[in-house]
C-alpha cells in the first residue's frame, strides 16, 4: 500500500475508534415499510418517505410512462436542451402549490441550496444561519464567501443581535437569514412568524429550507410557510422532491425575478445535466396526489401514527414526522440501534457530524404507511431496551 492509501486508512481507523466510522448498508428488497438488510426483514423507521409515496403505484407508472416516451436521460443541462415539457409543467405546479410566482427545479435539494445561496450573496454580504442548519446550507454559505454568523438553535434574541450587527458593519451588503422550517434531526419547528417579523424589521431576506415540512405541514405541498400564511413574505423557499414527495430533486420557489436570476447565476443549475424527464413526471404525479383528498387522508393517517407513537412513548406529540431519541454517546446510539435491529426494526443511529457531539441519537421517522401494530411494537421494543 502506498502512502496515500495508508494515510486514508489511518483516518478511517481513527473514525472507527471514535465510533464515527460509517459504511453502506445494501437494502436487498423493499416493500412498503419492510426492508431487507443482510438477509433480515425489518420494519423501516428510518426513511423520509413520510406519506409512503415512494412506492405509490401511480407515481411509479408516471415515471415508467415518461421514460418510455422521453427516454431515460435528459441529454443536457437545462439551459441547453434539457428542459422538457415535464420540467416546465412541474415548475408551474410547484409554484402554484407553494403560492409563488415561479419555481426552479434542481437535480437535488443539495444542489438547490449550494447553487442558490452563492448566487444571492458573496463578499460584502452577511448570512445568518441557525446552528442546526443542514450541511448543504452551510456549504452554500461557505462557497459564497459571505460573512457567516451563527445563532443558537431558534434563539431569536441572538438572531436579532446578528441582524443589527450586519446592518452596522455591512450597510451596503445584503443580509440573508438561512434556516429550516422543520429541523431534519430534531423534528422541531422554527419560530417562523417571529423570524419573518425580525427579517422585515431589519431589512434582511429569508431563505427557508422546507425539506421536511412539505407534505407534512400545511395543506398539500404548502409546507410551514403556507400553513402560517407567510409564503408571500419569504423571499426564497427551498424544498426537496425526495422526502415526503417520494421521488428525487430539489427546488426553489419565489418571485419570477428571483427564478430568472437563478437561471442565470446558480452554478449547480447551469452546469449540471437536467433531471431525467421521468423524474419530473413522477414528481408531478406525486405533487398531484399530495394535493388531492388522498394526500389529505395520508396526512391524517400520519398524524394518527404520530399520536399513537407519542402516547405509547409517553412523549409530547411531535411537530413533524421526526422523533429523535437522544442518547448522547456514539457507542450508546450504535448499540441501541443494533438492539432494535435485533428486535426487527430499522432505526439508524445518527452521529457527529450530522448532529452535535454528545447528542448522538436514534432518529425515528414515522410514515403514513406504517401500521398501528408496527408502531406499538417499536415503542415496546424501545421501552424494553430502556429497562434492560
Ligand atoms: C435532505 C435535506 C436536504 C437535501 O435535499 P436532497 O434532495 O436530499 O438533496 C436539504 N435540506 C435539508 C434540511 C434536508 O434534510
Amino acid at each position: 500500500m502506498g502512502p496515500f492509501e495508508s494515510s486514508l486508512l489511518s483516518e478511517l481507523s481513527l473514525l472507527e475508534k471514535q465510533g464515527l466510522r460509517r459504511s453502506l448498508r445494501v437494502v436487498e428488497s423493499s416493500r412498503g415499510t419492510l426492508i431487507t438488510i443482510a438477509g433480515r426483514e425489518l420494519v423501516n423507521f428510518s426513511s423520509n418517505d413520510y406519506l409512503g409515496l415512494a412506492s405509490h403505484p401511480e407515481i411509479a407508472s408516471a415515471m415508467a410512462e415518461a421514460a418510455q416516451r422521453w427516454g431515460a436521460g435528459s441529454t443536457a443541462s437545462r439551459l441547453i436542451c434539457g428542459t422538457g415539457a415535464e420540467h416546465a409543467a412541474l415548475e408551474e405546479e410547484i409554484a402554484a402549490a407553494k403560492g409563488t410566482e415561479a419555481a426552479l427545479v434542481f437535480s437535488t435539494g443539495v444542489a438547490a441550496a449550494t447553487g442558490t445561496i452563492p448566487a444571492l450573496v458573496g463578499r460584502g454580504d452577511v448570512v445568518i444561519l441557525d446552528k442546526l442548519a443542514h450541511a448543504c446550507l452551510i456549504d452554500g454559505v461557505h462557497a459564497s464567501g459571505a460573512k457567516m454568523r451563527v445563532f443558537p438553535h431558534n434563539d431569536l434574541a441572538k438572531l436579532e443581535s446578528h441582524l443589527k450587527w450586519a446592518r452596522e458593519t455591512h450597510p451596503k451588503g445584503r443580509t440573508l437569514i438561512v434556516t429550516e422550517s422543520v429541523f431534519s434531526m430534531d423534528g422541531d419547528l422554527a419560530p417562523l412568524r417571529e423570524i419573518v417579523e425580525l427579517k422585515d424589521r431589519h431589512g434582511a431576506i429569508l431563505f427557508l429550507d422546507e425539506a421536511h415540512a412539505v407534505g407534512v405541514r400545511g395543506r398539500g405541498a404548502q409546507g410551514l410557510a403556507g400553513e402560517l400564511g407567510l409564503a408571500d413574505r419569504i423571499e426564497i423557499q427551498m424544498g426537496t422532491l425526495g422526502k415526503a414527495l417520494g421521488v428525487s430533486g430539489g427546488y426553489i420557489a419565489g418571485s419570477r425575478t428571483l427564478i430568472d436570476f437563478l437561471i442565470n447565476r446558480a452554478r449547480s443549475f447551469i452546469f449540471s445535466t437536467a433531471p431525467s424527464p421521468a423524474i419530473a413526471a413522477a414528481s408531478r404525479a406525486s405533487l398531484r396526489i399530495v394535493q388531492s383528498p388522498e394526500g389529505d387522508a395520508l396526512r391524517t393517517r400520519l398524524q394518527e401514527n404520530l399520536s399513537l407513537f407519542a402516547a405509547a412513548m409517553k412523549a409530547k406529540l411531535p411537530q413533524s414526522a421526526i422523533m429523535p431519541l437522544i442518547l448522547g454517546g456514539e457507542e450508546q446510539a450504535l448499540s441501541e440501534a443494533a438492539r432494535l435491529q435485533e428486535a426487527g426494526f430499522f432505526v439508524p443511529a445518527i452521529r457527529y457530524p450530522t448532529v452535535p457531539r454528545k447528542t448522538a441519537r436514534l432518529r425515528i421517522t414515522l410514515s403514513a404507511a406504517q401500521s398501528h401494530e408496527q408502531i406499538r411494537r417499536l415503542a415496546e421494543a424501545i421501552q424494553e431496551n430502556a429497562k434492560g
